[in-house]
Order: C-alpha cells, then structure tokens, then sequence
C-alpha cells in the first residue's frame, strides 16, 4: 500500500557489503548462500556475463561429475539437462542460479588489488576505472584455473608450427586433416585429443611425461564421483590399494600403446594435485591407435619436436595442455596470503591469520568434485560471515570477520 511503512530492507541498509570477486560457480554459490542469510554479497565479475570460464570451455565439454552432486546451493540442476551436463547448459544453469537468487553482479569489473581498508575496517577492493570499493569483507573467487600454464620450451619460438594452449581450443574444425601433438595427459588433454582424433585431425599424438591414472566416469552406473565422496577420508595408501584394484578390474592394460599403469597410487597423486583422467574415450582411442602415447616434449629444434625419449616428431600443430596457474599474485601476493604454490594459505571458512575477513574459495581440486565442494564451501561460508563476531582465541586459525559498521558503501 503506497505510504505504508516498510521493514527496513537488510539487504541495503546494511554497511559495507561483502564483495565477492569472480562471477564463477564458487562465487555466485557464496553469493547466493550469504544472501540467504540475510548478509549483502556484491559479485564483481571482470567479464559481460557470469559463468565466464565455463562459456570459454571446448564444445564438446560436459561436466564429468553428475547433475545432481554439481548443483550449488538453493537450486537444482534441471533434470532435462541429463546426468552429465554440457558446457552450454552450465552456462544456462549459471545465468539462472544468478537469476533466481536475485543475486547483485556487476559485471565488466576487474579487481586488481586487495588493501586493508585505512580506517581498520574491512577491505578496499581497486578495480578497473579508478573504481575503490570498500567491503566489510571478501570472498575471492577468481578460479583455481586462472591463468593458462605454458611451458617455456627451448626453441619453441623459432618452431614454425601453431602453438596455442588448451583454454584456446573449442574444436577440431581448425585442425582438419592436421598432424597434431596434444602435451599433458590430464583430463582436458586427454579428451582435446579424443576429440580431435574424432574430428578429422589426420594424426593425434599424446605427449605424456607422467603416466595418469584413469578411471571409468561410471561403472555399471555408479558414477566414479560417488566413490571419491567416499573415500576421501580415508587413509592415503588404502585408497591407493583399493583403486589398484578397481583400476585393474575395470581399465584395460594399455602399457603396450605406451600408457603404463602408474607407480605412485592414485591417492597419493591426488594429494599431489594430480586429478585422475576420466575416460570419455581415451582408452578406446589408445586401443584402436586414433591417439599415439608419445614422451614428453623436451623442447624444440627447428621444425622438430624433441621428446624425452630422444625421438623427434614433426606435427603441424601443438595444442598445451599443461595446466593453469592461480594468478593471485597481483591481487594478495603482498598480503602474505599465498604459499610457495601461489595458493591462499586459508580456505572457507577460514581466513588467513594475517587478513581477518578474506577468504578464498576454490582454490583446491578435490576428487569429490569442484562444484560439490564449491556449494558445501559457499554454505560454511555463510555460516561463518553471518555469526555475530565472536573474540579471536590465541591458538585459533579461524578468524571471525570484523564487526559491520556503518559506512557509506562506493558504488562501483
Ligand atoms: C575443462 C574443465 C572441466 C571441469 N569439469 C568439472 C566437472 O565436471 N565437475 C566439477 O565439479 N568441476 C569441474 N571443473 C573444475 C571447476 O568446477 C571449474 O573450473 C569451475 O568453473 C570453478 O569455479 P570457480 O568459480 O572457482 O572459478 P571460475 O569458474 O573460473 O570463475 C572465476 C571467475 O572469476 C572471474 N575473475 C577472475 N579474476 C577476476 C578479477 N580479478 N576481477 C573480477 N573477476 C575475476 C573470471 O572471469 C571468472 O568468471 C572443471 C574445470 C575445467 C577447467
């Protein structure tokens, strides 16, 4: 009724917001489990649109964990977007969990640097446009593949092939009838190379320096997720055994192609932050000699690759799949917030000691599922930003966040 008095809207009398930076599913699941809890979340998203990686991905990308352990907090995946979701239907999923949270994004934005805010409380984000955004707190969320990783090759500069790194690749339509050397055997080289040998490149080779461990994406329905839930717990060398076992069971022997079972268990590698491969066609590929296992790629010499193995190939065109780094640098590096690694030292729903109320989210790679863990994270989150303040024990890595005070919010 016009002129009716209102309940004074928490969601903007509230001082400074939390900013969460990265419009990914790590950020909008914060965002969304916040606002459920009645705290203000501001999403500041460098690119147009939310879910920015995911539209980035190759075509043929689905997601490998199921629909239902990938949904973020507050909304279900569709059921008609089948088990294992494609990339355009993550992007679809991503643009409606924005949507029907109501979440605030602003989009186009880009954080550079993270400073404590003079007057001691919060933090105060410098974005792109001379924009200073003051925040109570912040979730950064800017994505464990952040910045591609291209390996510095001798001689790669004066090779007279194309080299591009995978998060270039969408499809093999440019590589038609080409001979093609795909390097690193993790889940996003081992399918660009099923996908090219499936799409009419004339040669597909494998560069491979340490064998992976491959997993069936299901087995008689069981879906290889539910068993990584399961057993994450559990003490590293019976994982290692118990995936021996399943591996020998259910993965063929392909160490006469030139991809040996690997010595190190699969556990102990996962700790080392090696994900195993989940098959969506390499091992039929492997077999039928559509995809050729080759060494790892020592360098370059003219028109030549030199492998590990002392062989030398001369492909038209090399795609890296060699992985991605953090990128936090530029925005917490001077924080003492990263380890030797470049990862945050804390994670949700801790902060690290030096800098109470920041978080990072995302910044692991579990086998349970980056999306599960994203929405289980985003929920701890929440819990953690809506206590009341509580006093800060001497031994206690967890830091509550500082206390809301009023203060004029800087729009970005
Ligand atoms: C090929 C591939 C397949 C994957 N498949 C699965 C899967 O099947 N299941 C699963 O659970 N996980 C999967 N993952 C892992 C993970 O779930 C995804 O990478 C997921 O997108 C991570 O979400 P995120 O929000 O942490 O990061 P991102 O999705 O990368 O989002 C980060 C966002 O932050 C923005 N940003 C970055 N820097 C800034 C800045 N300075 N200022 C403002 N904005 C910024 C970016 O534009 C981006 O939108 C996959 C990853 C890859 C690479």
């Amino acid at each position: 009724m016009p002129g009716a008095p209102t309940e004074p809207d928490l969601m903007t009398t509230q001082p400074r917001p939390v900013y969460v930076i990265g419009g990914g599913p790590g950020g909008l699941a914060a965002a969304a489990a916040l606002r459920a809890r009645g705290v203000r979340a501001v999403v500041v998203e460098k690119a147009p649109a939310v879910g920015a990686s995911w539209r980035g991905h190759y075509d043929r990308l689905h997601l490998h964990t199921t629909r239902r352990l990938s949904a973020l907090p507050g909304l279900a995946i569709p059921r008609r977007f089948g088990r294992w979701v494609s990339r355009d239907n993550v992007v679809r999923y991503l643009e409606k969990y924005a949507e029907h949270h109501e979440l605030e994004v602003v989009t186009g934005v880009e954080v550079s640097r993270i400073d404590p805010a003079p007057d001691g409380e919060g933090w105060i984000l410098h974005a792109s446009g001379g924009r200073e955004l003051a925040a109570r707190a912040v979730v950064v969320a800017t994505g464990f593949n952040h910045t591609p990783r291209l390996p510095d090759w001798p001689g790669q500069e004066a090779w007279p092939g194309r080299i591009a790194h995978a998060a270039d690749y969408r499809n093999p339509t440019p590589y038609a009838g080409q001979d093609v050397l795909v390097v690193g055997v993790g889940n996003t080289g081992a399918e660009i190379a099923v996908d090219l040998a499936d799409g009419g490149a004339a040669r597909v080779r494998l560069a491979v320096r340490t064998a992976p461990h491959i997993l069936r994406r299901s087995t008689a329905g069981w879906p290889a997720q539910r068993t990584g839930i399961l057993v994450r717990h559990l003490p590293v060398p019976l994982v290692d055994r118990l995936a021996r076992l399943v591996a020998r069971i259910s993965v063929p022997d392909l160490s006469a192609y030139g991809l040996p079972r690997p010595e190190t268990g699969l556990y102990t590698r996962v700790r080392q932050g090696a994900i195993p491969v989940q098959d969506v066609g390499l091992i039929d590929a492997v077999r039928a000699g559509r995809v050729e296992p080759v060494a790892a790629v020592e360098g370059f010499d003219g028109a030549e690759v030199v492998l590990a193995d002392g062989s030398r190939i001369t492909p038209d065109a090399v795609i890296a799949a060699t992985g991605y780094r953090r990128g936090l640098e530029g925005l917490v590096g001077h924080l003492g917030v990263l380890d030797e690694r470049g990862r945050p030292t804390a994670h949700v729903p801790h902060s690290p000691a030096e800098a109470p109320g920041l978080y990072f989210t995302g910044y692991t790679n579990p086998i349970s599922g980056m999306f599960r863990e994203l929405a289980r994270d985003a929920e701890k989150l929440a819990r953690a930003l809506s206590r009341p303040p509580r006093r800060r024990r001497s031994a206690d890595r967890s830091v509550p966040h500082p206390p809301a005070r009023p203060a004029p919010t800087v729009q970005p």
